[in-house]
């Protein structure tokens, strides 16, 4: 209920802590972190009301209509709402959401070589007999025991598609069909290097369900291919073009996303008509360009600019970009969530595949006969923790946009600022997030 002031007919109240006012040429953006809501408007007019605001933090100089605006998008907020609160209490929403994500890896092997891939390619790692079917009691575990609302699984690796036939289609087939059984909804995806992505397979994961997939290019053509290689395969860029051009043909309605790992020396403009070669124009929207740098790359702000750049020229051609999307569901990252795990080929159970879990010849969880998840230590618990609990992040203002640490690093008992080690400021995140929306809206 709105608090009254004693003195006045206006209700108590005050801006929330969790505005964000960026100027962005000739509009300033309005953002609030809280509640996902925002709109923009022009320079001039945005000064007026920020002053206004200044003066007057409840919003009472404004126009009624204006400020009813701002309360119903929580810009302005009732004196004794607790935003802090608030953030905590979504936070363990998600964290006890039970729709179920799990990665799956039915093996670490790979048929390519990377230099800087962590999963250091073992070589007759594939998951047994044995191991399938405990993963199989493991989906009707979480369906029967667990009661999840839904089930969601990804592909990963090493290269999932080297056992398409003997652990992937199986696995997928029997989850699918108890999660039908069950009456609640099923997902599948793979993250892959679209090497095996031949026409049979390709309309045997369209008949699975597969609705999307993330395949991985090293920077453009020349780059790719020195990484990239194949014995049997004269350019590894090419091929995995043309076999992404493909699913999308094949597929109705695939999200294709299309990563790309650069670093400061194997990426230029060129990538773009490189890819445009594979790529029909008709194809095109169906491809999510997404750039991430090398994690064993320096912080370089200036990496921005070049790949500002690039992006332009992929959107021109035709194809969807990914920005920073803040409304992220209010937990740092999906490890953080209890029903997400990821399972390696040897019946392992972690929380994040980017660290020394992987190799370990145990646990920390691991899959019983029974379909249960044992786990040896505290892990599980620590990974749902709030990350954000500590003085720095409760009283940062990106909070409820950034929820808090890493949480792998956080039960490492490090507790450094995710953003310091990004290239990019939340300010620019957000111009590029809300320039986006506002390119597919008008
Ligand atoms: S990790 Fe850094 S940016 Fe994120 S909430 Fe904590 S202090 Fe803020
Ligand atoms: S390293 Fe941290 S942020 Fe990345 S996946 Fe693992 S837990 Fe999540």
């Amino acid at each position: 209920m709105r608090r009254h002031c004693l003195w006045t007919e206006q209700s108590c109240m005050k801006q929330s802590y969790y505005n964000y006012i960026i100027p962005d040429n000739e509009y300033i953006y309005w953002y609030n972190g809280l509640t996902n809501k925002f709109f923009r408007l022009s320079y001039g007019l945005s000064r007026k009301v920020q002053s206004m605001m200044d003066d007057y933090p409840d919003g009472s100089s404004l126009p009624d209509v204006l400020r009813e605006h701002l309360i119903n998008s929580g810009f302005i907020i009732d004196d004794g709402f607790d935003e802090l609160t608030e953030i905590r209490r979504r936070h363990r929403e998600n964290v006890e959401s039970r729709n179920y994500s799990i990665v799956l890896m039915p093996t670490l092997d790979c048929n390519y070589r990377c230099w800087y891939c962590i999963q250091n390619h073992l070589t007759g790692s594939k998951m047994s007999l044995s191991t399938l079917e405990k993963l199989k009691r493991h989906v009707d575990y979480m369906i029967k025991k667990e009661n999840i609302e839904s089930l969601y699984i990804d592909w990963f690796g090493g290269e999932p598609l080297m056992y398409f036939n003997e652990i992937v289609e199986p696995v997928t087939i029997y989850a699918l069909q108890q999660c039908h059984k069950a009456g609640i909804p099923f997902g599948v995806s793979a993250t892959t290097n679209g090497f095996y992505l031949d026409s049979e397979t390709v309309v045997r994961c369209g008949n699975l369900g597969f609705r999307q997939f993330q395949i991985t290019l090293d920077g453009n053509k020349e780059n790719h291919d020195k990484v990239k290689y194949n014995g049997s395969c004269v350019s590894t860029f090419d091929h995995v073009l043309s076999n992404i051009d493909r699913v999308i043909d094949f597929i109705p309605n695939v999200n294709m996303i299309l990563r790309i790992n650069y670093t400061h020396d194997n990426i230029s403009k060129d990538i773009v008509a490189q890819v445009n070669k594979h790529i029909k124009s008709s194809n095109r929207k169906a491809v999510l360009i997404s750039p991430h740098k090398v994690w064993q790359e320096s912080v370089d702000k200036s990496f921005e600019t070049v790949m500002a750049g690039i992006l332009e020229e992929f959107s021109k051609s035709g194809y969807r970009i990914q920005s920073w999307n803040p409304s992220q569901g209010f937990v740092p990252c999906y490890t953080n969530r209890k029903y997400y795990n990821a399972i390696n080929y040897n019946g392992n159970v972690m929380k994040c595949t980017a660290c020394d879990d992987l190799h370990k010849p145990d646990g920390p969880g691991r899959l019983l006969e029974d379909g249960s998840v044992e786990w040896m230590d505290d892990t599980a618990v620590r990974y749902t923790e709030p990350t954000f609990e500590n003085p720095k992040c409760l009283n940062c203002k990106e909070l409820p946009v950034c929820m808090g640490l890493c949480p792998r690093e956080h039960v490492m008992g490090r507790d450094y600022c995710k953003h310091i080690v990004s290239d990019t400021t939340l300010q620019t995140s957000l111009i590029n997030h809300l320039r986006n929306v506002y390119k597919t809206i008008s």
